[in-house]
């Protein structure tokens, strides 16, 4: 254990990440990754085995591979997985399937989350100053202007302060750390009991994820890796949870729905569950964030849920790296809530709509939807929106750690940044990612930015640890390719930088953050005022020593 314990027993650490789910395991990973000495808890002993997250996008596998995990935990994954839309007699009305990879990964993949959270634990075994202690439960929290004192009890019920400058609360739902900070979930539980059970060795013959809007008995069906398969059914009011949850109800219920060949295996999971539109009116409270569950539960129609909690994840620790390992303004914390909470809500009102379109509340109604979805692959722009997601919500962040021009309506800002594939000085091809490293990147699109920052703005980046990076058009001359000292050269090997470019001389240099949105954009000759203006947003103190 690595943490420092010191001579009045006080166990002293920069980040307590509180529960170590999969939001709070990823914060955990990257801290590592930034050097920020972190102690994970959870009160558990092992990973939740209840049947949960099925359903990954590409956001979250780009910030797994921030973390130096997202190859690993990709393999196990059914990768760019199709969802049909069928009618309640298992008739098939429509499909979503998007086949670009803007972000570098597939958009749609399977999962098993026992064994995601599991390759996520390991992950933390490459880091010396993180330690994950469980069967460790927290009790209070104090906070005063120099950090928290927080009690936990460990597996032998003996119970020890931990003292840290900062502290999230990625502890679930029923988050301790929401309940002790006094942030309110504001929102709705519906009515509705959901059955969820995962078999082993389904015989189904179905490789996609089916939904199958019903007025009566909604349900889905949800191929998963290794023989897996996911059931969930709406249940009436009559039908109680002890029923249902038989081996044989299950049964009764799967095959009157599915052609179903041969024996059914047994249930390897099985609960049922309520749904919850909510979000926490404060994502941060002093020195105390809220991420993942902890700050928004939402329904699982639209497979959400585990994703938003990455992408608070990715937001949060950068900013905690940033100020403490670059003593960046502790304000820039109020930036978390104010990039993530408006977005985590637009997730949680999606799902809770498309909730409301998979479970129509009369016959007429399931027919009218049928209709509907019919009809709409029929128009090439309707069916568009449908077949590429295009109503998925992305994150854009108007207010935070960005810099908006405002003359520039279809700035590019404040989204994620693409991730072309690029290639190194030396032959490697890489997703850009992998090659800038896990920090801040500059990157001229055909410039090397050093050629252009006056000596102050260069000490500024420099301070921040940023890269600077030149991406030249692919296969250019010797010419062409020339960069400073400490410049990273990169070929756009598929010329993905040139498709988002457009020649847009507003957009010859970018700034990328860790979490990899883009925080400005500029032509060569603004590029110092821009450095200004952001030194303004992320002042920094002193000389990156960590990452
Ligand atoms: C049926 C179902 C299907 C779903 N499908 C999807 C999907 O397809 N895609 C998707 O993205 N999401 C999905 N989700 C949601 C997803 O499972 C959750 O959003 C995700 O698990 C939340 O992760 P978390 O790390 O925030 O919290 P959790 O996974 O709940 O982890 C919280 C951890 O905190 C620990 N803890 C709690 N209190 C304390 C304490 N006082 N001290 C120490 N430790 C504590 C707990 O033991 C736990 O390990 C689904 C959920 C359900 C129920």
């Amino acid at each position: 254990m690595n943490q420092r314990e010191e001579k009045d027993d006080i166990v002293r650490t920069q980040v307590l990440v509180v529960g170590a789910g999969p939001c709070g395991t990823t914060i955990a990973n990257l801290l590592g990754v930034y050097g920020i000495e972190t102690l994970l808890v959870d009160k558990a002993p092992e990973v939740v085995d209840f049947p949960r997250g099925v359903g990954v996008d590409d956001e979250s596998l780009r910030v797994f591979q921030s973390a130096g995990l997202g190859e690993k935990v990709h393999a196990d994954m059914i990768q760019n997985q199709l969802l049909r839309y069928f009618d309640s007699s298992g008739r098939y009305l429509v499909e979503i399937a998007p086949s670009a990879q803007p972000f570098g990964w597939p958009r749609r993949n399977s999962f098993l989350q026992p064994m995601l959270e599991k390759k996520l634990r390991a992950g933390l075994d490459r880091f010396d100053h993180v330690g994950l202690r469980v069967s460790h439960e927290l009790l209070t929290l104090e906070q005063d202007d120099e950090g928290v004192t927080a009690r936990l009890r460990d597996a032998r019920g003996g119970e020890f302060t931990v003292r840290a400058d900062y502290v999230v609360g990625a502890d679930g739902g029923r988050s301790t750390v929401r309940k002790l900070v006094g942030a309110t979930l504001e929102g709705a539980t519906h009515g509705a009991r959901w059955l969820v059970v995962d078999l082993k060795d389904s015989a189904l013959h179905a490789p996609y994820a089916g939904n199958y809007i019903s007025s009566t008995r909604p349900h889905v069906s949800i191929d998963l890796p290794f023989g897996y398969r996911r059931f969930e059914f709406r249940l009436a009011e009559h039908e109680t949870d002890e029923e249902m949850l038989k081996p044989e109800a299950v049964e009764r219920l799967i095959r009157r729905h599915f052609d179903w060949e041969g024996p059914m295996p047994g249930l390897e999971r099985s609960r049922i569950y309520l749904h919850h539109s909510r979000v926490a009116d404060r994502f941060r409270t002093g020195r105390v964030f809220l991420a993942g569950d902890a700050a928004h539960l939402q329904p699982p129609w639209f497979g959400q849920g585990m994703n938003s909690g990455i992408r608070d994840a990715a937001n949060i620790a950068w900013k905690l790296a940033a100020v403490l390992a670059h003593g960046a303004d502790d304000r820039i914390l109020d930036t978390y809530h104010t990039e993530r909470h408006g977005h985590a809500k637009a997730m949680v009102d999606l799902a809770t709509t498309l909730g409301k379109i998979y479970s129509p509340k009369t016959k007429l109604g399931e027919h009218v939807r049928s209709l509907l979805l019919r009809a709409s692959v029929r128009v090439p722009s309707a069916r568009d929106y449908i077949l590429q997601m295009k109503f998925k919500p992305m994150p854009f962040y108007k207010q935070g750690v960005v810099i908006h021009r405002q003359e520039d309506k279809n700035s590019p800002v404040g989204k994620m940044f693409i991730q072309p594939m690029v290639e190194t000085e030396d032959g490697r091809r890489l997703r850009l990612d992998d090659a800038v490293g896990p920090w801040f990147a500059v990157i001229g699109v055909n410039i090397d930015p050093a050629e252009h920052l006056d000596e102050e703005a260069a000490a500024y980046w420099r301070s921040l640890g940023a890269r600077l990076v030149r991406v030249n058009r692919s296969r250019a001359g010797r010419h062409l390719r020339s960069a400073s000292d400490g410049t990273l050269l990169l070929d756009d090997a598929e010329g993905g930088l040139r498709d988002w470019h457009k020649g847009d001389r507003g957009r010859e240099i970018v700034v990328v953050r860790p979490d990899r949105y883009l925080a400005a954009a500029c032509g060569r000759d603004e590029l110092n005022d821009l450095t200004r203006r952001f030194r303004h947003i992320l002042p920094v103190r002193e000389p990156a020593s960590r990452t």
